[in-house]
């Protein structure tokens, strides 16, 4: 899940301690057995954890991209009340699905949601599929997404490497930066065998609250006698890693703000072409404002009807 640790990485001085005595069974044994050991007492209650339902798990994943954790709770609550099957939201109209969306933002999220469900109706007649290729030929499902689903709904030993887990596994077990495919190898290397759901979770929560971007809590770390990063120093192996995210442009004064905007009010009922530029909080910039409305109907949220912008 990519509850975001909300912050760009930087350099961290971190004292040096003397590694740890390496396992005869094995190099990554120890690390395994602490984040395992680590992970019943150290990760957070969330109500998806108590799921195998893969639908429930696609729907808290792709909710939880980009949105903290706090807020996606009720949202997932109340989206798996109303549409708690595929071909229960495959029926519904995208906008219905838009306007529960509110408050999550990245609403085209929300659309990507309601396609898979259509498209899982139509190709798997409405079951998750439980492979890795059809997973990644639903709309809008990512390697993280894919794997997640596989490992939290199927219980896969696959490697669930998102901002988070791929700050731990490029300190933690790499000691160095690494590219995406090799990080995807050494993720999916990591899962003790038959333990794919309980190490994924611990791993992306190890990521979210302790081995954070900007101050990696090491004194409190299961893995601070195995680290490699901590064991032999250097810079932050995590900066410029596969999966490390880069500094999001400013929101305000941004189309995205005016988008959103614009999103929300049609969430509330269509909003007249002439209305465009205020809605979206730009006065006089209708230029702008109109390329904002065409990007919503481009992308499949809105269409323009009788001089109208209204979700589909
Ligand atoms: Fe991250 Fe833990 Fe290593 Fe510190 S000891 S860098 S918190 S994995």
């Amino acid at each position: 899940m990519t509850a975001s640790s909300g912050s760009a990485p930087a350099r961290v001085a971190i004292p040096l301690r003397k590694p740890a005595e390496p396992n005869p069974s094995g190099e990554f044994d120890p690390l395994r057995r602490a984040v395992l050991d680590w992970a019943p007492e150290g990760w957070r209650e969330l109500p998806w954890r108590r799921t195998r339902d893969p639908w429930a798990v696609l729907v808290s994943e792709l909710m939880l991209q980009q949105t903290q954790v706090a807020r996606v709770v009720p949202h997932w609550h109340e989206f798996m009340a109303r549409w708690p099957t595929p071909a229960s939201c495959a029926v519904e109209a995208p906008a219905e699905v838009v306007r529960a969306w509110a408050g999550l933002g990245y609403n085209r999220r929300a659309l990507n949601v309601h396609r898979s469900a259509v498209a899982i109706v139509e190709r798997h007649g409405g079951e998750m599929p439980s492979d890795l290729a059809a997973l990644l030929a639903l709309p809008g499902i990512g390697p993280y997404t894919a794997r997640a689903v596989l490992a939290f709904a199927f219980g896969r030993d696959v490697g669930v490497l998102d901002t988070n887990a791929g700050r731990v596994v490029a300190r933690a077990a790499a000691g160095r930066s690494l590219g995406r495919a090799e990080a995807q190898r050494l993720a999916d290397a990591l899962v003790p065998p038959g333990r794919g759901w309980a190490w994924n979770q611990a791993v992306l929560d190890l990521g979210a609250t302790v081995c954070t971007a900007r101050l990696p809590a090491c004194r409190r770390c299961p893995l601070e006698m195995t680290c490699r990063w901590r064991c032999q120093g250097g810079p932050d192996p995590a900066i410029g890693s596969a999966g490390s995210s880069g500094r999001q442009s400013a929101f305000e004064g941004s189309d995205r703000q005016g988008r959103g905007r614009l999103l929300d009010a049609l969430r509330a009922g269509s909003v007249e072409a002439v209305a465009l530029a205020a809605v979206c909080g730009w006065p006089g910039e209708l230029e702008r404002a109109a390329g904002v409305a065409a990007g919503l109907v481009d992308d499949g949220f809105a269409r323009l009807a009788g001089g109208r912008l209204e979700l589909i």
